[in-house]
């Protein structure tokens, strides 16, 4: 069994028999996990035993019995499909190929409520019905419009509001974004939802324009891991409480983060497995997630590779919550991981905190394309790359090592992979997580 650098979590009384009875219905009755039997510990071990002596389910593995693979034999999908209890919602990431998914209503939004306790705004906000506006890809939600534009009317769906069909922040006019922030002012919602790197944008116009941007009840960032530049924007126009929320499509509402500005697990609603990468990249307080997701009918999620890399928290937090895993931080996609010359794993995190420190960079995408070279663009508003690039350079010597040979240039603005999201690190070449876990060389 794994252990873990940190005391051995706590768990709420109703905790282990959902965490059983995802397990059993996903061995005895799940066509997908058939051959994951042959693993099982059996009744006698402890359950979250049983859990780590099980594969990993990856991306491939929903492709390859999507969807009707992950449906509990005894359902018909069929029927429950004609009498719109659920649909099929097929996502693609900016990653990986597209992935179809039983998407059941109920199960989301109970795993949405959960997650709204662990934080003191979003528990005492009243959410539900409330008003919500989004702003994120039209390719990921909402509503998009190539051509021409879309009246507010048009990107209005039961209590949310989706500010833009634009897929692309870079082809966004100062008129567009005026339209966004006065929207807001109409609509005045009680939870902005955002993709921070979008929201990013829409907040430096706002600064540039000295404009006054409407207040709602908490900021949720998600889907994608906040950069600290975003969070120094966002933070500017916004006071209400800026919260990251993180889960996906396929497992629901995992982490959110706290008023103390920790990642508690969304533990009335999945369990988390946690594998640890070696020390010498950041183990074992950063490893990976795999997520176990409770109560959907529809679809059994077991140990799901969430894809992500987080940091373990050392201590109890100053909030009281003590259920569950707590993060210090999400450190960002395994897919976003860089490595040094020396062969060092660098997380999203490590490489935008080491950006975050020079003054000027507003927005940037780091691309390593060889063992030793990285490509940075970036995008200015306040600085010319006499005086960044050097600090720049400066600063990725000391995250990367002094062998590392930067490359960078200044450009008027950066669009997300495929209109979706943004990756603010990658490497040119594969990173394969198997070579960076605890066992490996
Ligand atoms: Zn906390």
């Amino acid at each position: 069994m794994t252990t873990l650098p940190i005391p051995a979590p706590i768990y709420p009384p109703e905790y282990r028999s959902s965490a059983q009875t995802a397990f059993d219905t996903a061995l005895s009755s799940v066509p997908a996990y058939r051959t994951w039997r042959r693993y099982d510990r059996g009744p006698s071990a402890d359950i979250f035993e049983r859990y780590q002596a099980m594969p990993v389910l990856t991306k491939a593995d929903l492709r390859e019995h999507e969807p009707a693979g992950f449906v509990p034999e005894g359902r018909d999908l069929a029927a429950a499909l004609a009498r719109d209890e659920v649909e099929l919602v097929t996502t693609s990431g900016s990653t990986s190929d597209a992935v179809t998914n039983v998407w059941c209503q109920g199960w989301w939004d109970a795993s949405e409520a959960s997650s709204w306790k662990l934080h003191a705004a979003t528990a005492a906000a009243r959410l539900g019905e409330h008003r919500e506006a989004i702003l994120a890809s039209p390719r990921c939600v909402g509503f998009a419009s190539d051509a021409g534009y879309l009246s507010m009317e048009q990107r209005t769906l039961w209590h949310y509001l989706f500010l833009t069909e634009k897929a692309d922040p870079a082809e966004w006019s100062a008129t567009f974004c005026d339209r966004m922030i006065e929207e807001l002012a109409r609509f005045e919602p009680a939870v902005l939802e955002a993709n921070p790197s979008f929201l990013s944008v829409l907040c430096r116009h706002a600064i540039k324009q000295d404009l006054q941007v409407f207040q709602p009840a908490v900021v949720t960032l998600t889907y994608e891991n906040p950069s600290l530049i975003h969070l120094r924007h966002i933070r500017s126009v916004f006071q209400c409480p800026v919260i990251s929320s993180y889960g996906a499509t396929e497992s629901g509402y995992v982490f959110m983060q706290c008023e103390a500005g920790r990642l508690h697990q969304n533990v009335e609603q999945c369990h988390v497995d946690f594998q640890p990468l070696a020390p010498r990249h950041g183990g074992p307080t950063i490893g990976r997630i795999l997520a176990t997701t409770f109560h959907n009918p529809w679809r059994a999620l077991i140990r799901f590779d969430m894809g992500d890399l987080a940091r373990l928290a050392a201590e109890p937090c100053s909030c009281g919550r003590r259920a569950g895993l707590t993060l210090d931080a999400i450190e960002g996609r395994i897919a976003n991981a860089t490595l040094s010359p020396a062969g060092r794993l660098v997380t999203q995190r490590e490489a935008d905190a080491a950006i975050a420190e020079v003054d000027g960079v507003d927005q940037y995408e780091l691309v390593q394309t060889g063992p030793a070279t990285f490509s940075v663009r970036y995008v200015s508003d306040t600085r010319d790359p006499a005086a960044i690039e050097p600090e720049l350079r400066a600063t990725l010597q000391r995250c990367y090592g002094s062998s590392a040979k930067i490359i960078s240039e200044q450009v008027r603005a950066l669009s997300p992979v495929r209109g979706v999201k943004y990756r603010l690190t990658r490497a040119d070449f594969e990173i394969d997580i198997h070579d960076f876990l605890v066992g490996s060389p």
